[in-house]
């Protein structure tokens, strides 16, 4: 234990150290940005690089890119993003190589203008920081302070030129369809710590940056940066916004002395999103004129009031989770959620006074919860499913509140109640249930599943639990539930957990067993707009226990593409039938 906190010390020290060495970076950056430099172009002609003659060197490649990366921090600077970062402190197991050994989850949004600033959504745990940090609460806060992840983002936020870098052509590389030219950037000397040291891919028609691949040089004594991969994504015309990020530290080669071992994921989405909640007053207009013509248009009976206040307070709180930037836009990925949820009820004769709805939760911890006849599921849930009947058995399990009436949430009619900022959106909402409730939906569910078409099937359900029930010791940020209830507790699972005794064994060596998959496989996040849709990547052969990772964190390695290509011919595949594949096989 006492190892783990170092290592997650030494991860902390990381962006503090970043801020530590970069005081006169920092500084020169704000005396900018009262006087833009001659050479950035004006926001307007940022958007427009057509405009601009077709470089004829690798000299001007640089200045192009340079320039461009400029545009794109310009640009970023109006937005606040939310940025979310996993991460898994590892350790090694002689079968299956390095597993998690614990966990850590951030969630936040971040300010990218001049005075950057973030505010988290989850706000750490004081007795955590106290325990991990000591004295040194204070700097702890620093860390997911968003200096230590602008780094991450550009390459460096304030002196990314030729006065503080050196520049070296390597090749031409396809990234997915986009061509690439590939640069080592190396910082000069005498210009400071925590430079970046690395290569850039800098696609070759507008000389936009697409992806970052490095470290941070030279390091101060006590002090020690992270590798990251860092990629970018054309959603919109001109510009390549960053949408993952990959860190890795650790050698478990024999020997080698971990002081560090982790994997970590950060994703950023919600560039489309208004800052600090704050909504644009046009769209919020109603159309008054419109009157209500159906033939029985009259005062509702009391029940009926009472449905359409439950209405009210669904529609209520579904639409302020994804002004939050919290839940994707509905889309192609409730379509599939909708179809086995309508497997389930019409097996089962289910009669509802309303249709059943689903969403997606857009981050990464695995929950589930409802809010009237509203199912929301993670995106990291999805994502590790390993089948059909396990998304069936995730969601009769939601289905089973709803038939017995456990979703009340009235409370959140009243407009009021969603007057909050986003950041406080785990504060302001959520939708647990007590125990008895829980208990009962999930024999209800187990009734459900057994009228449904996956009666037969519910053996992968219950392996999927099994495996779960293996790592939820470790994962327990992972198996925070932030809106519903949590799947296990105290590394137990609970939910549905009467899948576990019927279930086969878990055989690592067992290559056709897929118990669960990795985290990010499944759901594709459009990191400006929000919506999600399932990855088409075609699945690949598994040739060891070691290429199982269920849970895990693994890197990204996005298909680029520039906005706007014809990218549908892949995209057109079925909608209902994604879910039937095994998809690890
Ligand atoms: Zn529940």
């Amino acid at each position: 234990m006492r190892n783990t906190n170092w290592m997650v010390i030494a991860v902390l020290l990381l962006s503090l150290a970043a801020l530590a060495q970069q005081p006169q970076g920092s500084q020169a950056a704000a005396q900018s940005a009262s006087q833009p430099p001659t050479a950035a172009p004006a926001p307007a002609q940022a958007a427009a690089p057509q405009a601009l003659a077709q470089p004829a060197t690798m000299d001007q490649v640089v200045d192009r890119f340079i320039l461009r990366e400029q545009g794109l921090i310009k640009m970023l600077s109006s937005r606040t993003p939310v940025v979310e970062t996993y991460l898994q402190n590892l350790t090694l197991d002689p079968l299956l190589g390095p597993v998690p050994e614990n966990d850590r989850y951030f969630l936040g949004r971040m300010d990218l203008s001049t005075s950057i600033d973030r505010k988290d959504y989850i706000k750490d745990d004081e007795s955590m920081e106290k325990h991990l940090l000591g004295g040194f609460t204070k700097l702890f806060k620093i860390t997911y302070q968003p200096l230590g992840f602008s780094w991450m983002i550009f390459a460096d936020r304030n002196d990314f030129d030729r006065q503080h870098y050196e520049f070296r052509y390597v090749r031409r590389e396809f990234l997915g369809d986009v061509r690439c030219l590939v640069f080592d950037v190396t910082p000069k000397k005498g210009t400071g710590n925590g430079r970046f040291l690395g290569r850039v891919w800098v696609e070759d028609q507008d000389y936009n940056i697409v992806r970052l691949n490095g470290t941070y040089a030279p390091h101060a004594r006590n002090s020690y940066f992270f590798h990251m991969d860092s990629w970018r994504l054309n959603l919109i015309p001109g510009y390549w916004v960053p949408a993952f990020i990959y860190s890795e530290e650790g050698d478990f080669s024999a020997g080698a002395k971990n002081k560090i071992a982790f994997k970590a994921q950060t994703r950023i989405w919600g560039y489309d999103l208004r800052k600090n909640g704050e909504s644009d007053e046009l769209t919020n207009i109603r159309v008054d004129s419109v009157q209500d013509s159906s033939p029985n248009a009259q005062d509702a009976s009391p029940l009926a009031a009472e449905r359409e206040w439950q209405q009210q307070a669904e529609d209520n709180v579904i639409e302020r989770l994804q002004r939050a930037g919290l839940l994707a836009p509905e889309g192609e990925v409730d379509k599939i959620l909708q179809t086995v949820v309508n497997n389930i009820e019409v097996t089962n004769n289910t009669d509802l006074p309303r249709p059943v709805r689903t969403r997606v939760l857009l981050t990464s911890p695995l929950e589930t919860f409802s809010v009237g006849n509203t199912i929301v599921v993670s995106r990291g849930l999805i994502d590790v499913l390993p089948d059909e009947s396990s998304l069936a058995m995730v969601l009769a399990h939601e289905l089973a509140h709803i038939v017995l009436g456990h979703n009340l949430g009235s409370q959140y009619a009243f407009n009021d109640r969603m007057l909050f900022s986003d950041e406080s959106t785990y504060q302001n909402l959520g939708f647990k249930h007590i125990p008895e409730e829980e208990a009962a939906a999930d024999k209800k569910a187990m009734e459900m599943l057994k009228n449904s078409p996956y009666a037969q099937k519910l053996d992968a359900a219950g392996l999927f639990l099994r495996v779960l029930s293996i790592r939820a010791g470790a994962l327990n940020a992972l198996l925070t539930a932030h809106l519903g209830n949590n799947m296990a507790e105290s590394g137990t699972v609970t939910r549905m957990a009467q899948l576990i005794n019927s279930a086969p064994q878990l055989d690592w060596n067992k290559l056709d067993q897929i118990a669960a998959l990795p985290l990010g496989g499944r759901v594709k996040l459009n990191a400006w707009d929000n919506k999600v849709e399932l990855v088409k990547s075609q699945p690949v052969a598994i040739t060891s226990a070691r290429d199982k990772m269920p849970f895990e964190v693994t890197p990204f390695f996005p298909r680029l593409t520039r906005a706007g290509a014809d990218n549908t011919a892949s995209a057109t595949g079925s909608t209902t039938a994604s879910t039937n594949d095994k998809s690890a096989n």
